[in-house]
């Protein structure tokens, strides 16, 4: 039997949490210490014992839990996770219809009612994400939802459990059919392979798809290109068919060498003709300074933290050294794209990270586009801030 739990929320979190603040923070609990098991139901009330909202209880890094309902008498059952994902799956209806794009994210959490659980669309697949213990207790119920509300070929699932989302290694496949892969999905007209079997990451970021875009259709054509913490290269790709005169991809990853050749590849497009370097991007930094190597684009997508036997980079704290380290090796009037998912600072910030980069550099510039999510990484009305990604597309003076 799933526990039902009764919590007195703090006065100053009602007022956020009845404006639709969706997360259950440790701090908004007032009720003293009582040990709850994940998955359990959380009803939420005022001092008085008045209703406030539902929730349920999953630990992650960022809260406790996750509100389901505003709705007293509102059951959380096989019915409701299915008019969840029908609501989140007609605002994706223009997705679905596509021809040109065969990869989107059908469900984005808090932004579509449900914390904790996202689910991606990959040409029929789809890959189901659970941030929590909590939110995987429920996992009958949301497959039922799932495989009665939406035509689903194949699904596949990612376990996020550990407090920081890290990923739990296991064999992904839940029911349907098995994919080949790497599967072909289209994004925009251009292809990318990827597989939803082989680890934490599928080989393709979806929430890049409209920077991708339009690094193709704007800064591309007959221009130098360098994508650095290339991944897969889906920043290379999108430029060679953009008409890069070439394309840089620098990741250490090993196996970012072998999964770049075959992005290219499914795009038609000769690997030969393109460098990819499996390197530290800092190391190719000093590379490219010491032959005088410049490029006319530099993509800029780092991970929020990452530690290397050398060094530890986190973007909050040296985003403005790596600007300043790609401008060294940017041509007058180029183009940097800048990126970052780090959710524990703003675009307002992220835009004074630039600013210091540029002073320091004694360099001045233009900001030409802005992106933060795509469309179908719905976040909560009111709550910016769980539009965790950032892009800022800068010229060069
Ligand atoms: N920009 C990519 C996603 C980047 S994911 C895309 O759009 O698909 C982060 C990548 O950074 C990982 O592939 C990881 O191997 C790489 N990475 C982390 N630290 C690095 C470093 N110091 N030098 C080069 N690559 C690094």
């Amino acid at each position: 039997m799933r526990q039902i739990v009764e919590l007195h929320v703090d006065a100053k979190a009602i007022k956020d949490l009845t404006n639709g603040y969706p997360l259950i923070l440790k701090d908004a609990i007032a009720t003293t210490e009582v040990s709850i098991e994940e998955g359990s139901i959380l009803h939420l009330v005022d001092k008085n014992g008045g209703y406030i909202a539902t929730g349920y209880y999953g630990a992650q890094n960022k809260g406790i839990g996750w509100v389901l309902t505003r709705k007293e008498k509102e059951k959380i059952d096989v019915k409701f996770f299915a008019k969840k994902i029908r609501e989140a799956a007609e605002k994706r209806a223009n997705f679905f219809a596509s021809e040109d794009t065969t990869a989107f994210r059908v469900f984005n959490g808090e932004g579509d009612g449900i914390g904790g659980l996202t689910i991606d669309f990959f040409n029929g697949f789809y890959m189901v994400s659970w941030y929590s213990e909590g939110i995987y207790s429920f996992r009958d119920e949301v497959y039922e939802a799932l495989n009665e509300t939406l035509n689903t070929r194949g699904v596949y699932e990612k376990l996020r459990f550990n407090t920081n989302g890290q990923y739990i290694e296991q064999d992904d496949f839940v029911s349907g059919e098995k994919g080949e892969f790497p599967l072909i999905v289209q994004e925009n007209g251009m292809n990318y392979a990827v597989d939803l079997n082989d680890g934490a990451m599928t080989g393709i970021f979806l929430d890049q798809r409209n920077v991708r875009k339009t690094l193709r259709d704007n800064y591309s054509m007959d221009k130098t290109v360098l994508n650095t913490f290339s991944y897969t290269g889906a920043f290379s790709v999108a430029a060679a068919m953009g008409g890069a005169a070439g394309t840089t991809s620098v990741d250490l990853a090993k196996r970012s060498l072998a999964k770049t050749i075959e992005q290219f590849a499914v795009n038609g497009i000769d690997y030969e003709s393109q460098d990819i370097k499996v390197m530290n991007v800092f190391d190719y930094f000093n590379y490219a300074a010491r032959k005088g190597l410049k490029f006319d684009v530099v993509v800029l997508d780092p991970p929020s933290f990452a530690r290397t036997k050398k060094m530890t980079f986190s973007t909050a704290k040296d985003y403005p050294k790596l600007l300043m380290d790609a401008l060294a090796i940017t041509n007058d009037k180029g183009i940097i794209v800048a990126s970052t998912n780090n959710a524990s600072f703003n675009l307002k910030k992220f835009n004074g990270f630039i600013e210091k980069a540029f002073a320091e550099s004694n360099k001045k510039y233009k900001i030409l586009e802005q992106h933060q999510l795509p469309e179908d990484f719905t976040i909560p009305h009111n709550f910016p801030e769980f539009n965790y990604l950032k892009v800022v597309i800068i010229q060069v003076l």
